[in-house]
């Protein structure tokens, strides 16, 4: 049941990433959350980064640091540039 979206792009997926700490903090007002949500949807890759951010997230709530770590925002954007990129078999 894997389908890729003809026309996603890499370039949504890192933009919208750049947003998901402060969507995790519900800092966006509901217009940007909702273009966050329709595009999560649709895109597994980002989903399971919301998953590992919202992980991390709690983590770096659990040490008072607002910001995600910058080595961290690095490794997922690797991440998100394999799964994109990946070859259905
Ligand atoms: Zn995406």
């Amino acid at each position: 049941m894997k389908r890729t979206d003809p026309h996603h792009s890499h370039e949504n997926c890192i933009r919208l990433f750049e947003r998901l700490s402060e969507y995790i903090d519900r800092e966006l007002d509901a217009p940007t959350c909702e273009d966050i949500e329709a595009h999560i949807r649709s895109c597994k890759p980002c989903q399971v980064c919301l998953e590992t951010l919202k992980q991390t997230v709690a983590l770096c709530k659990n040490l008072e640091r607002r910001q995600v770590p910058e080595a961290f925002t690095l490794k997922l954007r690797g991440a998100i540039a394999d799964l994109v990129n990946k070859k259905p078999d």
